[in-house]
């Protein structure tokens, strides 16, 4: 069986993780604040965050920015339900920004007339979080333009996007946001197991995520309410959690990183080999790309024109049945039971829904041969026509 995405490790990844294991340091050492800034560095953002999940760090991103009962936060249906799950951690009300059926993004046209009706009823957002879907940088330039006139902040939820790049610069540079989410688990671009990152140029926030994510707790004696005890002594100033990443995962991070170019050339050399492989079939469309960006092509997914729900599931099946692990990138968030008893229903995002039954995740990884993209796109094709 092909699966749809599979984690790449060396020797060096080994001897990195094997080494820590037994170094000293299996939680707090060095290997996180190296791993923290060399990310940084390498997207080009003042600091990095290191936590367990992406998940995490969305939920310390939203309270770093005061997200907090009443707020409100939108994001894009076409996602993990961590995105929007963040907000509902807050206290906050989530809603949903339609996509463009072309590249599975949030629509910014969407988002434009959703600010102008929420300004009239004085329902603005807090915080919106764009999802950079399949690798692919939303439109951020718009975003932030957006940002500024109507005073939101901006998240973006780039668990698919480490390594992209957005205008020449790489996403997690918080050029048109304030804060910028990564995930490192296995099926990702990189890895650490489990694991996250947010990153952020602004001091304030990089320190409140930083106490957020070890239980509100700090060493620093100017944060303190009363003179130090002694060199054991900290303090617990806010309600945080144990977010942090271990030294093992960091170490595993760095070596990781060393590889991060290779890794997403690897990936867009496949995505133009399938790209080619499907030129001439009018019913089955690869997502299409802006020509401002650099995907890390997390994902590959294209759109199958002719299908409805039964024959979605039936492709699918058949394909996972001639060994190719096909999937499909996103249930919309609010048609998942949970949102449902929030009170959205089927229709509320009409994009999204009709996009989620026409796409197809094809696998795409560094290890995969042009030789099995022939084999997946011919299997698709074939699948395809027998269904008409
Ligand atoms: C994977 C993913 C997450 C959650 O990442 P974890 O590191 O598993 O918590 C959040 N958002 C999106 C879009 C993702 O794909």
């Amino acid at each position: 069986m092909i699966p749809y995405g599979r984690q790449h490790l060396d020797e060096d990844d080994v001897k990195a993780v094997v080494e820590t294991l037994t170094s000293n340091w299996l939680t707090q050492g060095p290997a996180i604040p190296k791993f923290e800034t060399a990310l940084a560095d390498y997207c080009g953002a003042n600091f990095g965050i290191a936590v367990n999940s992406a998940t995490s760090a969305l939920h310390i991103a939203c309270l770093a920015l005061g997200v907090s009962e009443g707020d409100r936060v939108w994001t894009s249906p076409n996602s993990f339900v961590a995105s929007s799950n963040c907000a509902l951690y807050c206290g906050a009300k989530i809603d949903f920004v339609d996509i463009d059926l072309n590249t599975g993004n949030m629509c910014v046209d969407a988002l434009r007339n959703k600010l102008a009706l929420a300004e009239s009823i004085n329902a603005l957002p807090k915080v919106v979080i764009p999802v950079h879907f399949a690798g692919q940088p939303c439109d951020m330039k718009e975003i932030r333009a957006l940002s500024k006139q109507y005073g939101f902040f901006v998240i973006e939820d780039a668990s698919h996007a480490v390594g992209a790049k957005y205008q020449e610069k790489f996403v997690g540079s918080c050029e048109f946001s304030d804060i910028c989410v990564f995930s490192f688990h296995p099926v990702k671009i990189i890895t650490t197991m489990e694991g996250g990152m947010a990153l952020t140029n602004n001091s304030e926030w990089a320190e409140k995520m930083r106490m957020l994510r070890s239980h509100g707790i700090t060493n620093d004696p100017e944060k303190m309410t009363e003179d130090s005890h002694g060199p054991w002594y900290y303090q617990q100033i806010a309600l945080g959690f144990n977010y942090r990443m271990t030294d093992v995962e960091a170490a595993l991070g760095l070596t990781q990183l060393d590889k991060l170019d290779t890794f997403v050339e690897k990936r867009n050399a496949l995505a133009t080999y399938y790209d080619k492989s499907l030129r001439n079939q009018e019913n089955i469309a690869p997502l299409s790309q802006h020509n401002d960006i650099y995907s890390s092509y997390h994902l590959y997914v294209v759109r199958v024109k002719s299908l409805d729900s039964t024959m979605h599931t039936t492709l699918v099946t058949q394909l996972r049945e001639s060994g190719i692990f096909a999937h499909v990138h996103y249930i919309p968030i609010h048609l998942q039971p949970y949102y449902q008893n929030l009170g959205f229903k089927k229709g509320d995002y009409p994009n999204a829904e009709r996009y989620y039954q026409q796409a197809i995740t094809l696998p795409m990884f560094p290890d995969l041969s042009e030789n099995d993209v022939t084999s997946i796109v011919s299997t698709l094709i074939k699948h395809v026509d027998n269904l008409r």
